[in-house]
């Protein structure tokens, strides 16, 4: 596939102005951010695109070189690979622009650069919750145990035992970022040993070792509602990570899934089940006991003449619909057997019903095949 044009991606024209090119990258950033997108693998690419586009084209010299020789002129800039996140971490505007509206989260996973402002979000967790049919049918109320990091209660998160105070950081002198040299290139990347904080603690609060978070299990209780599937998700607010210092608490995200049941299968809201009978029963005509998703069986009316496999339909026993409005409808296929282990008697009797109804037993002159072959003669 064909490059895409850096201009267009952010769709400013060609002589756009430096603070025009900021703008429009600053927006889409924004819209496309991992953060904002989670999961979605096209507004991912939108936003590595978007950096890739600003990359170039907010650096005179590069713009100009992408200008004249389009993107051969700056694939040299990204080296064999095109571009590469480590390119993106070297640009120091780009911490800039987007520091102020950036809480870190996958952000600052990707770019390794968290910067003194940001503070970063406690992570979305996800719990995988196994239901019964039933339970699905229906909703319930499940109790959950969920391992997580929580901020540390000693010291309220900073990870500094308490009453100490925190020292400038040493290595960067409190800037956060530490330059090196290479070749003709000065290149910024986050301190070490203040992760980009400036600062550092001085004494390591005894509970936590100075990571200002601890492990906990909890229990939560999560209401499933009626008519859930597998993998509907449960957002429960606040009940994921919680950040150190003062970042926002993440989510949890209870993941539905449904066990196989012995006697129905699921599709969508409606269920199916089989039950088999016996030819005279078919024959006749009967009543049968049908199991329901609602703990009792029901009678159920089977006509005189039915054949094998027929399915009938039990209106409204099937699984309730998820935003209400009734339930789904339960499916019944009858199975009819052919008896098995006939006594002499019961052979005599059948042999009897068979000529009774002319029915050659002993050869089968005109089978079907005659028939088939009729109506495509
Ligand atoms: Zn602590
Ligand atoms: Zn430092």
């Amino acid at each position: 596939m064909a490059k895409k044009d850096y201009y267009e991606i952010l769709g400013v024209n060609r002589n756009a102005s430096a603070d025009e090119i900021k703008k429009a990258y600053r927006a889409l950033a924004k819209k496309y951010h991992p953060d904002a997108n989670p999961g979605n693998n096209s507004a991912e690419e939108r936003f590595k695109e978007a950096a890739e586009a600003y990359e170039v084209l907010s650096d005179s010299e590069k713009r100009s070189r992408y200008d004249q020789f389009g993107h051969e002129g700056v694939a040299s800039a990204f080296g064999k690979n095109g571009f590469t996140w480590s390119d993106f971490t070297h640009q120091a505007d780009i911490e800039d622009i987007l520091g102020d509206f950036f809480e870190g989260g996958i952000f600052g996973d990707i770019f390794g650069f968290g910067g003194k402002r940001r503070t970063r979000r406690g992570a979305d967790l996800k719990y995988d919750l196994m239901l019964d049919l039933k339970e699905a049918a229906f909703g319930c109320e499940k109790k959950i145990k969920v391992s997580r990091l929580e901020r540390c209660g000693t010291c309220n998160g900073s990870g500094a035992k308490p009453g100490t105070k925190k020292v400038t950081c040493p290595m960067c002198q409190g800037r956060g970022q530490v330059r090196h040299v290479q070749g003709f290139f000065s290149i910024s990347r986050t301190c070490s040993q203040c992760s980009g904080k400036g600062e550092i603690i001085s004494t390591s609060c005894s509970t936590c070792h100075g990571k200002g978070q601890v492990k906990n299990v909890r229990t939560i209780m999560v209401k499933v509602p009626a008519g859930v599937d597998i993998g509907n998700r449960i957002k429960i607010p606040k009940e994921g990570e919680m950040s150190a210092a003062s970042g926002a608490t993440g989510d949890l995200y209870v993941v539905i899934n449904v066990k196989e049941d012995n006697i129905f299968i699921r599709e969508e809201n409606d269920i199916l089940c089989e039950t088999h009978i016996t030819f005279t029963q078919a024959a006749l005509g009967c009543e049968i006991s049908i199991p329901t998703l609602d703990d009792k069986n029901i009678m159920m009316k089977v006509p005189l003449g039915t054949q094998s496999h027929k399915v009938f339909r039990l209106r409204g026993k099937g699984i309730p619909y998820l935003h209400g409005g009734g339930r789904g409808d339960q499916h019944v296929r009858v199975i009819v057997e052919t008896p098995k282990n006939l006594s002499e008697e019961e052979k005599n009797l059948l042999r009897e019903f068979a000529n009774k109804r002319g029915e050659d037993i002993a050869y089968v002159k005109e089978g079907i095949f005659n028939r088939i072959k009729d109506a495509f003669g």
